[in-house]
């Protein structure tokens, strides 16, 4: 710039000339209030405050004064930096306060804007009816049980009295595990959780198993080769066919609601004596209509087996015949939901399609 001053004279340093300082203040003034951003506030900031701005040079030039001439000069350039530098802070405040004030728009969440929203899983249906079974059980002070779904063919019939040649062993109705004279079938039924609980419990006795049971059925719109069973065993001194009765039709409410009408029919299974099949009455026409598709014009509803637990079960599981009695049931509970909810094919409790299981994965 003009170099070291010899002559002492300030008026001869050109960039502190009160003019030169004024220039530079109004210039800085200008770019402050022209300044859109923080930003540019910033480059402004730097251009007219920072090392190489002219106010800074003019600071600088102050050192070589003579000591009379200092004070007028310093006071001078002081003055114009206080003033830029004030500039600066209140366009910087007042830049603040515009961009706080964007991002509170810019970013504000309408709650009132309807959200993507993601869709729920469902349990499926017949885990929920499988809890709500067992809920009933559980409230009348029974037990929950529980077998292997392999199970081994001595607990799956002999132990249930099946004759070695009984037709249901035939694999044409059993699943056998390999290999085939191994011993080992998936259970056609959960009864062989009845022989496991007198074995392990002994008597008296009151379990429900809820589980899952296989056969070697052909999948159709009213078969499954795996369905699910609620079974029930109780075995007491002085248990009748009326406590069946009383039981089967107490799960029959709870599951269907009051004032369903139950029957029981003459039947046989190899572990009762006497046996029974429990029905239903129809609910689509409740036996008024004979072109009825859900009873097929009966007015009844197959829902399961049950009876008096036969002597030779309770002998073989080392039980007095003579002292206790009981009685046993097993109940389709995928049939039950077919009543309960009118669907009308099993297949589809199987295929996994999420919208079954959000129609009818919720208990009311
Ligand atoms: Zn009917």
């Amino acid at each position: 710039m003009s170099g070291p001053n010899t002559n002492y004279d300030p008026v001869e340093v050109a960039a502190l000339a009160p003019e030169a300082v004024e220039t530079a203040r109004d210039a800085a003034l200008a770019a402050i209030a022209a300044a859109a951003s923080l930003e540019d506030l910033k480059a402004v900031r730097s251009a007219h405050l920072g090392d190489k701005s002219p106010l800074a040079l003019a600071n600088r030039e102050i050192g070589a004064l003579p000591p009379s001439a200092k004070a007028a000069a310093g006071k001078l350039v002081g003055q114009a930096k206080g003033v830029v530098n004030q500039a600066v802070a209140a366009r910087q405040s007042e830049l603040e306060t515009e961009r706080d004030e964007r991002i509170l728009i810019e970013e504000a969440v309408d709650v009132t804007l309807p959200a993507a929203r993601r869709p729920l899983g469902r349990r499926h249906p017949i885990e929920l009816m499988s809890e709500r079974i067992a809920d009933m059980f559980v409230g009348m002070g029974w037990e929950i049980a529980e077998g292997p779904e392999v199970e081994a063919e001595w607990f799956n019939f002999d132990a249930l009295n099946f004759d070695a040649d009984h037709p249901a062993r035939q694999m044409q109705d059993t699943f056998y595990v390999e290999p085939p004279d191994g011993g080992l079938v998936l259970r056609t039924h959960t009864s062989p959780v009845q022989a496991r609980s007198l074995l392990e419990r002994g008597v008296p006795i009151a379990i429900a198993c809820i589980g899952r049971v296989f056969r070697t059925d052909e999948l159709d719109a009213t078969h499954m080769p795996a369905f699910h069973q609620v079974e029930g065993l109780c075995v007491d001194e002085g248990i009748t066919m009326a406590h069946l009765k009383g039981t089967l039709d107490t799960l029959a409410s709870h599951l269907f609601g009051d004032g369903i009408t139950t029957r029981l029919r003459p039947s046989f299974f190899p572990f009762t004596e006497p046996s029974a099949e429990m029905d239903l009455r129809c609910f689509a026409c409740r036996g008024e209509d004979p072109n009825c598709r859900a009873c097929k014009g009966t007015g009844w509803i197959e829902w399961g087996g049950c009876g008096m637990v036969n002597r030779n079960v309770l002998s073989a599981c080392g039980i007095d015949p003579d002292r206790y009695s009981g009685f046993a049931f097993g109940m389709g509970i995928d049939r039950a939901l077919m009543f309960r909810t009118g669907v009308s094919d099993m297949r589809d409790m199987i295929e996994g399609d999420v919208r079954f299981d959000a129609q009818f994965g919720m208990e009311i």
